[in-house]
């Protein structure tokens, strides 16, 4: 039997990881063990990764939101590429795609998992690219010897491309916008030019051997997801969700963990059933989306029309959210980009946890609403999901100590504001105040969504020691 999560679990067996993950999720660590048996989370925790602090992915569980990172032909140094990291983690990552495509990539891999407190997850296809030379010269044992070092080197998770197949390839000809994820597109060039199917699918049996020797988890790529509106739902599309379905059963007889990658370009009315239909056809795997954008109208802002897709699949039953930063489709992100990113995809997380009426999750919103009735605002500042940004607003008009007592800030001003207005009232007898204390340090949202940043520990021992931050840059989020 296969030495992974699932496996134990199936055995019945609560792994130090599933003790961890009830830890940080509040909940019974039989109920994990139960989900991770049946398939329907994971828990990706390579046991070669030493620094990690163990998660779970899965949409009975707080939605969690990775950040990708990684260096380019121009940036390729490890301290900068260390500095992404902590910058993600910083800001609240619950996992880290590394998709470097520059030089040096074995020996940023294995910093990154040295340092990473959170699942590091790759798409060994581009290195298989960048050693080959060109799409068409990949070669199934190359792809599996790239798959195995990264499975030794201690890498969380993978993104396959096994589910795009050479008979889905005439499906898109009528495509607005054709095929937009990179390995998706890799993967058809090598079919085209060689008139062969899709290695990774042919070599799948293998890739789950070396994922169940290392308990590597799958994250099966979505190659032909839409981008752009006028494509979503299509039968390209849908045609390879039912290949992905496949591909998660085969995975699960090998004891092998899954989550399912999503779209991409959505209209908001078509989001809920993009996750229904995932999760009937893969049998409840865990949903892993992108976004989704709901209008391709908003270049610069697309940290905005992806986060509102993203906050509707998260009610619907998306498990984790690939973030999107202000960048996407322009260029490469900056730290600022990364953290407008992440904030946005947490607020969509979260959004989407209370609106699915996860259990505690609203804690947070009730702790930090009376805190701001109160006017505490130094408890408002230490609640709020970007503590740093909420204090910085306040402050640059109101920065004397003394503000931080006072019953208003500069948006009504002292005589309009309404909560100071509606209390003094209350206190003359008129109305009854309704006090309530919310205690957020033992709700279900304790150590889940507890600020200021993310799911992991964030004391010294577990981020990535780094100088700055300044200078870091994101890869961009769509190209996987
Ligand atoms: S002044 Fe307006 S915005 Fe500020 S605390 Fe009062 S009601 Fe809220």
């Amino acid at each position: 039997m296969a030495n992974t999560q699932i496996a134990a679990a199936r055995n019945g067996t609560v792994t130090e990881e599933m003790e961890r993950v009830a830890e940080r999720e509040n909940c019974d660590p039989e109920f994990v063990r139960e989900q991770v048996a049946e398939g329907q989370a994971v828990i990706p925790a390579n046991r070669n990764h030493d620094a990690l602090d163990a998660m779970v992915i899965g949409r009975e569980f707080a939605t969690k939101v990775n950040a990708n990172i990684g260096n380019s032909e121009t940036t390729s140094d490890i301290e900068t590429e260390l500095e992404k990291l902590h910058t993600a983690v910083h800001y609240g990552a619950d996992t880290v795609m590394d998709l470097g495509t520059g030089a040096n990539l074995d020996e940023i891999r294995e910093t990154h998992v040295e340092h990473s407190p959170v699942p590091i997850g790759t798409v060994p296809l581009y290195e298989a690219v960048k050693q080959a030379g060109s799409p068409e010269e990949i070669t199934t044992d190359l792809l599996l010897e790239i798959i195995e070092k990264q499975a030794e080197q201690g890498v969380d998770y993978m993104t396959i491309h096994a589910g795009i197949l050479a008979e889905h390839l005439p499906l898109t000809d009528g495509r607005k916008t054709g095929i937009v994820s990179r390995g998706g597109s890799i993967m058809a060039s090598w079919m085209e030019a060689r008139g062969e199917q899709n290695p990774l699918f042919q070599v799948y049996d293998e890739i789950c051997e070396i994922f169940a020797e290392h308990d590597v988890t799958f994250s099966l790529g979505d190659s032909l997801r839409p981008g752009s509106l006028a494509d979503a739902c299509d039968e390209a599309q849908y045609a390879e969700l039912d290949t992905l379905g496949e591909l998660t059963r085969r995975a699960w007889e090998h004891d092998v963990q899954v989550m399912v990658e999503g779209p991409g370009h959505v209209p908001m009315h078509k989001v809920a059933e993009n996750v229904e239909r995932q999760q009937e056809v893969c049998d409840g795997a865990p949903f892993y989306v992108l976004g989704p954008l709901v209008t391709d109208i908003a270049p610069g802002y697309d940290h905005i029309t992806s986060a509102i897709g993203a906050a509707m699949a998260a009610q619907a039953g998306a498990a984790m959210l690939c973030y999107v930063t202000p960048k996407e489709h322009l260029g490469l992100p900056e730290e600022e980009d990364v953290r407008d990113g992440l904030a946005a995809y947490r607020i969509a997380a979260h959004a989407g946890d209370v609106g699915s009426e996860r259990p505690g999750a609203r804690d947070w919103d009730d702790a930090l609403s009376e805190a701001r009735y109160d006017f505490d605002w130094r408890e408002q500042f230490r609640l709020a999901l970007d503590p740093d940004r909420a204090r910085d607003y306040h402050d640059q008009t109101l920065p004397e100590d003394n503000y931080k007592e006072a019953r208003f800030c500069s948006m009504c001003g002292a005589e309009f504001c309404s909560m100071r207005i509606d209390q003094d009232a209350r206190d003359g007898g008129e109305m009854e105040r309704l006090d309530t204390e919310t205690d957020l340090e033992s709700s279900a949202a304790a150590d889940v969504n507890l600020p200021p940043t993310g799911t992991h520990r964030s004391g010294s021992d577990a981020l990535p020691e780094v100088d700055a931050c300044e200078e870091s840059s994101v890869e961009h989020a769509g190209d996987d």
